[in-house]
């Protein structure tokens, strides 16, 4: 059974004290909600993740990632992070590919393919995004688009290392909009990604693979959406923010 995971991005929000004070509400509220196969991953901005690990220690349901790292091992880039670095500090996944990034910091599928080979190396589990914009919807392209990102992105990749993945399908016109994808058009995408996955690795490695919906999910949609066979859990933006709406997405698996 493929696991179920509700991951926060936290983007450029929250002072130190503000986030470990979120953290600490949504470990206390998640605890005894996150079961089974279901994992709950908050990534924060890189000034939190030591202290999040810290306190997520004992809580074997809950986890901590970041939101992007740097393609090369290490060296002369001022101001960067290495996946190295991340993993040093306990963390367990790196969000990669994030439509803010393509869209603001010019990340390419080519870049993101080296990414995703460094966090592997060092032994991150990427949570890789793709989705379309709301143009290449209205032109019917989005299904090449997200065949390109994935073709790539991560279909380089073998078969053991493309396990350690979770593909977050993230429409861009969805995020930060309040508008959410119907959970037929959500559906769609993800049976259309799996497909995907199981033409180059196999249905066995297809029906393994965590794929995540992000883009305005929260409490009230968020059981229709995680309902359908192959939505296995959130990219939760905003609604990460605020410890109450995280937890009631969370709970929505049980
Ligand atoms: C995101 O940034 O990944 C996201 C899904 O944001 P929101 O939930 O706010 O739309």
């Amino acid at each position: 059974m493929r696991k179920k995971i509700v991951a926060g991005n936290w983007k450029m929000n929250l002072d130190y004290n503000e986030g470990l004070a979120l953290f600490s509400e949504i470990i206390n509220m998640v605890k005894d909600e996150a079961t089974g196969t279901q994992e709950a991953v908050i990534c924060s901005p890189f000034i939190h993740i030591h202290s999040l690990v810290q306190l997520a220690k004992g809580y074997n349901k809950v986890a901590v990632g970041a939101q992007n790292a740097h393609q090369e091992e290490k060296g002369a880039y001022t101001g960067e992070i290495s996946a190295k670095m991340i993993k040093s500090t306990g963390a367990a996944y790196v969000i990669l590919g994030h439509s803010e990034r393509r869209q603001y910091f010019g990340e390419t599928n080519a870049l993101l393919a080296k990414k995703t080979d460094t966090a592997l190396k060092n032994d991150l589990r990427p949570i890789f995004c793709i989705g379309e914009t709301l143009q290449e919807r209205e032109a019917n392209t989005h299904f090449d688009v997200i065949k390109t990102q994935l073709v790539e992105g991560i279909f380089h990749l073998d078969a053991d290392q493309f396990a350690k993945l979770v593909i977050a399908y993230e429409p861009v016109w969805a995020i930060g909009t309040g508008v959410t994808a119907t959970s037929a058009q959500a559906q769609e995408i993800h049976e259309f990604i799996r497909k995907e996955i199981a033409a180059k690795y196999g249905q066995e490695v297809a029906d393994a693979t965590t794929i995540l919906y992000g883009g305005s999910c929260n409490p009230t949609n968020a059981a229709e959406l995680f309902a359908q066979p192959d939505i296995d859990g959130g990219l939760i933006g905003g609604a990460s923010l605020k410890s109450r709406d995280f937890t009631d997405i969370v709970k929505t698996f049980n």
